[in-house]
């Protein structure tokens, strides 16, 4: 085994999943047990948890020195919560696995032997998606279909944040500055030798999605601002559209005047046009804000999370 193939850290973000916890450790445990000859470790970050999660944590953190818990002082989102587990990680290796056990942990040897072979980054893609509703699985494909094609990066479907990454490419994510953290497209972004395994994904292992749909739709327009500058030039040829249709209609009106002279002038066409050009107009100032507003959270430099403390503490170097 090479030197630097020695260490694999799995970050695991908790929310509200105290009654998942003791199903994690034993369903975590078994694959890593199979591999005596890397040295684990198991960052849970509890993400502002407001049930028992934090005191189980603790408490299995005592028994098995593998298991470092990283309190947050709030709740602050999946993304952020996986950032704070690559800021603190110490592996040679990264992986990023859900607590409610829709990722597989018996993939993590496969994933790591992958990584053993030269691979950079090691993706696990879901080949079934049975465990969403049809709704959802509709709206994530048109996601996809939609960013992929106005993006320049592309996001493979099908994968999410369940993959390896080698120390090479973490420390390339923690050199990214940006604020807003679309995680699915900086992995995509950051590039790297990448191999796919597949696996089937399995339903909630107890409790609900804690995305929304209200939740889902921003983190879709997240992903699109992010790494999409396309609906910025939608509105230039609405309007440009626009202009040359009412270049035409013009024409026609001023011909139809010199030919058949004045007639009752027509309401309807020029109560269609403004309402048609007030809300094209709308809507233009509102993809403009999407993005005033993201640049103006982005300028305030806030960090993405906040510690509240490390367990083990963390000595000063
Ligand atoms: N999660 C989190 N913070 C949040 C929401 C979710 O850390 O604000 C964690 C959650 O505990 C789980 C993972 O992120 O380990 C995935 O959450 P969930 O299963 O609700 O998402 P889905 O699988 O529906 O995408
Ligand atoms: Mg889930």
């Amino acid at each position: 085994m090479l030197p630097e193939h020695k260490s694999v850290s799995i970050i695991v973000p908790f929310y509200n999943e105290a009654d998942g916890v003791g199903e994690f450790y034993k369903a975590i445990c078994a694959p890593l047990n199979r591999l005596p000859d890397i040295r684990f470790e198991i960052i849970c970050v509890d993400d502002g948890s407001r049930d028992g999660t934090l005191t189980q944590l603790l408490a299995l953190a005592k028994e098995d020195s593998r298991i470092r818990v990283v309190e947050l002082s709030r709740n602050f989102g999946k993304e952020s919560a996986l950032t704070a587990g690559l800021d603190v990680a110490e592996g040679d290796a990264v992986i990023p696995i859900d607590a409610d056990l829709q990722h597989p942990p018996d993939l993590i040897p496969d994933m790591i032997n992958a990584w053993q072979q030269g691979a950079e980054m090691v993706l696990a893609r879901r080949t079934d998606r049975k465990a969403d509703s049809l709704l959802r699985r509709k709206m994530t494909n048109l996601f996809y279909l939609l960013h992929n094609s106005i993006s320049d990066i592309i996001i493979p479907s099908d994968v999410g944040d369940f993959r390896l990454l080698d120390r090479s490419v973490v420390e390339a994510l923690k050199a990214l500055p940006e604020r807003q953290r679309f995680m699915k497209g900086l992995f995509a972004w950051v590039g790297f030798k990448t191999v796919t395994l597949d696996y089937s994904v399995a339903s909630r292992a107890h409790g609900a999605s804690r995305f929304s749909g209200w939740k889902l739709w921003n983190f879709a327009l997240e992903g699109i601002t992010s790494f999409s500058t396309a609906p910025l030039k939608l509105s230039t040829y609405i309007g440009a559209v626009g202009a040359l249709c009412t270049l035409s209609y013009a024409a026609y009106v001023i011909a139809k005047t010199l030919i058949y002279g004045v007639e009752v002038p027509g309401y309807a066409s020029i109560l269609v046009a403004i309402l048609f050009f007030g809300s094209v107009q709308l809507l233009s100032i509102g993809i403009l804000g999407e993005y005033l507003g993201r640049i103006y959270m982005e300028t305030k430099q806030r960090p993405n999370y906040i510690i509240r403390k490390q367990h083990p503490a963390q000595m000063e170097p």
